[in-house]
Formats: structure tokens, C-alpha cells, sequence
């Protein structure tokens, strides 16, 4: 009905073989065999980059570099020169704070919401509470509050934006309700503050975490026009171990690195009282990073265009651009997919008596909720006795816990990606309907 021949895109991965229904994909996704694989074929040519004459050191750097391209090609990124790569979406987040630490002025503030995953709250509260008040600056951390259905409510936070507001850091899906704020009227709000920037440029930083959002959707960097943009790969079908923040290159360029040692700098340029940094992306890229992790994980975009037949020649093995149009398909047809699991799972939960469903019938594909009676910890127990794989807790996302009143701050949630079909979802509404 989406288009997906998904018993094809399931015979890729190895757990169906299992049994299991994977349907925490929120918090991680399957990898599929040709990635776990692809480590395999890199290495004969293993070898460090940037820093050999050897054919496989320069073969490595090639496949490493192209890997950049993919990866800024899929969100339509300008080039490489604007992608951070790390650990995951929590590293690309401290990167941001570290990066404007010594740009913030006494009296600035920082605007986030009530729904953010920890990984972009408490940095911003690390940086206001303990960090800049022991250098003398006084920085606020305003969070807005939620509405009843569990979305940001912009109105509270354009009211919370001022002229000292430096950045604002919203979630651009949320791990627990699903809601997905509205980009373009956030960018509005930034852009309305007035805040004059080092830059000369008179508005606010717009930082987008986008770990459950590009994922799910089409992102699209310049369309948005976001300033910062993070996400992690291994909610991306690749394996665990590579992150990505995307700023504008101006923004990088006048910012200072996260972490400084080899590779970030200039080649030859290190001097006792004088250091010249690299060029970008490698200044933010200091050590030997992830290198098999970064290859592999743009492969995961490459495969992912195949699985869901949206190029017209397949990508998955090779190098080299592709249009942007590749990405929206291959995303609006995973995302019909999910879209279509998620209803079919929200209609049936809502049917069971006594089940509470947190956050908007808009949402990304999750379903977070509770059962009157029941604790979500020994629903899930429950669920994963037959075979369904759910994840219990606050999933990171504890102030909204917190600003639904729920004790305790937690709740069950299932959570849908591309392998996924009606029967991985019929299952797991029989078992929350059973436990
Ligand atoms: N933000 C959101 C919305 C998330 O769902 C997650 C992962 N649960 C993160 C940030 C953190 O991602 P990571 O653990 O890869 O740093």
C-alpha cells in the first residue's frame, strides 16, 4: 500500500530470522547484513587517514572523505565543510556548547523547551548553571513549557526570546510525544530576536536536535535554514559509533573547535606560542576518528535509497553524488510506511481501556504510554515475554515526564522503522492489550 516491499527489506537484516518484533527503534535500529559485511571488505585496505603515503592510507582518506559527501549530499548540506562528525547526537550537542562558550555575553540566554531529550537540555543547563557562572557571566536557560498534548508551545517560547537570546535548542522530533515542532516558525522566532551575533548578523542561532527527526523525514539544511543540526546513525540502520552535527560553514569557521589536538591542525603549523588550525571539516575533527564507522554509516544512506527503490541506479557500494531528490523519495516513502504502522498502532492502543497515549495524532512513528494500575517497567517485561520488544523508562526526555506529572517519570513506548510490518504491529498491540 506504501510502496515498500518490506518482506524484501526484511530479508537484508538477520533479526527477523529470531522472531523478535523490534520495535524499540527509537532509541536504536537493526543493522542490515551488507553493512556488517562492508567492515569486512574494508579491511584489507585498513589503515589510519590523512596521515600515510601508502596506497591504503590514501585509499582509506578517499572512501573516508567521500563518506563526508554522502552524508552533507543526503541533508543537502552546501559540502563536507559544514559536518562535525563524533560519537553521537549528545557529542554533536556539547560540540555546539563548547564551540560558543566563550562567545556568550553577560546577560545572554539560551531558550530551549520542557520537551527536549537530556542531550539538549543539560548542556545548556551545564553551561548556565556551572560552567560561565564560575567566569563571571550571568546566562540564562529558559525552557518552554508544553501544551496539553504534549507539544512545544511556541507561543511561551517566542515570549521567552529576546534580544539577549543567543540560540534557541529545540528537538525536532520528540523520543517521548512524537511531536514534531514546526521549523519555519522557530526559525521565525530566531530570526525576530534581534541578538547581534559576533557575526554581525542580527538574530538568534537555531539549533535543531534532529536524532528522531532525520531519521523519519526528509531534512533538508538550506530549505530550513537551521544553523545547527545534529543526528546519530545508529538510529540509521548503521551500527553504533558515528554522529553528525551540521552547521553553517561560517558559523564553523568562526567558531572555536571542541576538541583540539592532531589532525585539527594546520599541517607543519604548531608553533609554543602560535597554532594554526586546519581547514574545515578537519578542524572540528581532531584525532583519528571513527573511520570504518563514518564509511559505513554513509553507506547506510546509500542502502537505505536502495531498500526503498529510490534511485534509479543503486548507490549502496559506490561513491559520488546523487541528486537531492534521491533523499526526499527514499525518505516520503519510508516515512508514508511508518506513518501508516504508527496510525494502525494508535488506533488499537486507543481502544485498550485504561491506556493513556502521551502527545499529538501527528507524531513520528512512537507510541509512548501508560496503563492504569499497571507500572510501565512491568508492561514492557510483559511485552518482551512475548517476543515484543518495548522500552520502558523516560527515555532521556525526563522534564517532560516531569511537566505531565507522571510518577514515575516513565512510560512504555514502541517505536516503528522501515523493516517493520502490520503483524510486528498487530503483536504488540495484543501484548500491551494482554499485560
Ligand atoms: N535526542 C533525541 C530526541 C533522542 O531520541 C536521542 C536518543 N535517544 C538523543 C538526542 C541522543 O542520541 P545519542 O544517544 O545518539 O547521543
Amino acid at each position: 500500500m506504501t510502496g515498500l516491499d518490506v518482506e524484501r527489506i526484511r530479508a537484508h537484516f538477520d533479526f527477523p530470522r529470531t522472531g523478535r518484533v523490534v520495535t524499540n527503534n527509537a532509541a536504536s535500529t537493526q543493522p542490515p547484513r551488507e553493512l556488517v559485511e562492508l567492515y569486512r571488505e574494508l579491511i584489507p585496505w585498513y589503515e589510519n587517514v590523512h596521515r600515510g603515503q601508502s596506497t591504503a592510507s590514501r585509499r582509506t582518506t578517499d572512501l573516508f572523505e567521500d563518506a563526508y559527501d554522502t552524508i552533507a549530499r543526503w541533508i543537502n548540506a552546501p559540502s563536507r565543510r559544514c559536518l562535525v562528525l563524533g560519537r553521537n547526537t549528545t557529542e554533536a550537542h556539547n560540540a555546539v556548547m563548547y564551540s560558543l562558550l566563550t562567545e556568550f555575553r553577560h546577560g545572554d540566554n539560551v531558550v530551549t523547551t520542557m520537551l527536549e531529550h537530556n542531550s539538549n537540555f543539560v548542556p545548556w543547563y551545564a553551561l548556565t548553571h556551572e560552567i560561565l557562572p564560575r567566569l563571571g557571566k550571568t546566562v540564562e536557560c529558559r525552557p518552554a513549557r508544553l501544551d496539553a498534548d504534549g507539544n512545544v508551545d511556541l507561543e511561551h517560547l517566542a515570549s521567552l526570546v529576546d534580544r539577549h537570546t543567543k540560540l534557541i535548542c529545540c528537538t525536532g522530533a520528540s523520543n517521548f510525544t512524537g511531536s514534531r515542532p514546526d521549523l519555519a516558525i522557530l526559525r521565525r522566532i530566531a530570526d525576530a530576536s534581534g541578538y547581534l551575533q559576533p557575526t554581525g548578523e542580527r538574530r538568534s542561532r537555531l539549533l535543531i536536535d534532529g536524532a528522531q527527526l532525520v531519521p523519519g523525514r526528509a531534512v533538508d539544511v538550506q530549505r530550513e535554514d537551521v544553523d545547527y543540526l545534529s543526528f546519530s546513525f545508529h538510529k540509521m540502520l548503521a551500527p553504533f559509533g558515528v554522529g553528525v552535527l551540521y552547521a553553517k560553514e561560517h558559523l564553523l569557521r568562526h567558531g572555536r573547535p571542541f576538541l583540539y589536538g592532531g589532525d585539527m591542525i594546520a599541517e607543519g603549523r604548531v608553533f609554543p606560542d602560535h597554532v594554526d588550525y586546519n581547514d574545515l571539516p578537519w578542524k572540528y575533527s581532531a584525532g583519528t576518528p571513527n573511520i570504518l564507522g563514518v564509511i559505513v554509516s554513509a553507506q547506510a544512506l546509500r542502502l537505505l535509497a536502495d531498500l526503498t527503490a529510490s534511485s534509479e541506479r543503486p548507490l549502496f557500494g559506490g561513491t559520488g553524488s546523487f541528486p537531492y531528490a534521491v533523499t526526499q523519495r527514499t525518505m516520503d516513502r519510508l516515512a508514508r510506511h511508518t506513518a501508516q504502522l504508527t496510525g494502525r498502532a494508535h488506533r488499537a492502543l486507543a481502544a485498550i481501556d485504561g491506556l493513556t497515549i502521551y502527545g499529538p495524532r501527528e507524531r513520528a512513528p512512537l507510541i509512548a504510554f501508560n496503563r492504569t494500575g499497571t507500572d510501565p517497567f512491568t508492561l514492557a517485561k510483559a511485552l518482551d515475554q512475548r517476543g515484543v520488544e518495548a522500552r520502558a523508562g523516560c527515555h532521556c526526555a525526563t522534564l517532560a515526564h516531569h511537566a505531565l506529572r507522571l510518577d514515575p517519570p516513565a512510560s512504555c513506548r514502541l517505536s516503528f522503522a522501515v523493516y517493520n510490518n502490520e503483524e510486528d504491529v498487530d503483536r504488540a498491540v495484543e501484548a500491551v492489550a494482554a499485560g
